[in-house]
């Protein structure tokens, strides 16, 4: 018999919208499935997108990781399955709320990683799609995980984000989470046309000292169809630039894992 390690845990955030945060928790949930990994997706975004995406109409679902948090069930109660094998612990609107009422709870900021921990054997990766902003849904996420990873459109004014986001990675480490890692950049939306987003990412990259993980994503018309097919690009478009870019993100993910815990 073998024993399983435990789950590790990866927070995919920016504070921004539209950087394809919910598009790389999919494609890389998919791609790692299909490399026989053991794969657990968690939607943190009150807009639930990644559970509609995943073929789910958060509209239906009567729990979601809203009750979770809440202590009135356990994730492994809420857990559903997905087409292309990740499972899935869904969002619904509810989640909106969840700031609110965990408000005055003391040491609510470790109410995800509690309610994580025992599903920790049951999964190799559990990745979190965070919602665009670091309230206190991106602080349980980066409390939970032992490394963040930062999908980044490459624009001009792209950088000034990441100044704040790693300040709250900071703050993170300081007062809940001292073991937290920036894994690092992942371009996004990338256009290899123009040298504006090459410049922008050498930019970042010299600026933070901070990685950049794998090949930039292209951009493409391709991703639009994927979410209302229930299916991420791996599926719906499988021998596309952009399935492979994210087919090699996610074996860089798992190199980068060694390299974490030596
Ligand atoms: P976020 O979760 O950061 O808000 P999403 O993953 O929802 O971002 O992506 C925002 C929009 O951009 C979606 O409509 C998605 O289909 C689209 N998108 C994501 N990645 C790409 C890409 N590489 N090329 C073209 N469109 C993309
Ligand atoms: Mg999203």
């Amino acid at each position: 018999m073998t024993t399983s390690a435990k789950a590790r845990i990866i927070a995919v955030a920016n504070q921004k919208g539209g950087v394809a945060k919910t598009t790389s928790v999919a494609s890389i949930g998919a791609a790692l499935a299909d490399l026989g990994q053991r794969v657990l997706l968690v939607d943190l975004d009150p807009q639930a997108c990644l559970t509609f995406s995943l073929g789910y109409d958060p509209e239906t679902l009567e729990r979601s990781v809203h009750q979770v948090l809440l202590g009135e069930v356990k994730a492994a109660e809420v857990l559903i399955e997905t087409e292309e094998g990740p499972v899935l612990l869904p969002a619904t609107i509810e989640l909106a709320t969840a700031e609110q009422q965990l408000l005055m709870r003391t040491g609510r900021e470790q109410l995800l990683k509690a309610a994580l921990a025992p599903l920790a054997r049951q999964f190799d990766v559990i990745l979190l799609d965070c919602p665009p902003s670091l309230g206190i849904l991106t602080t349980l996420a980066m409390t939970a995980a032992s490394g963040v990873l930062i999908p980044l459109q490459c624009e001009t004014l792209s950088h000034r984000g990441v100044g704040q986001l790693l300040d709250t990675v900071y703050d993170v480490k300081r007062m809940t989470n001292r073991r937290l890692k920036v894994i690092g950049v992942l371009p996004t939306l990338f256009d290899s046309r123009t040298n504006h987003s090459r410049l922008v990412l050498d930019r970042i990259g010299a600026d933070y000292g901070i990685d950049v993980v794998g090949p930039p994503i292209p951009k493409s018309v391709r991703f639009a169809e994927a979410p209302a097919a229930g299916r991420s690009i791996l599926a719906t478009a499988r021998s596309s630039k952009g399935a492979a870019a994210y087919r090699e993100v996610a074996q860089a993910l798992l190199g980068t894992e060694t390299a974490a815990t030596t």
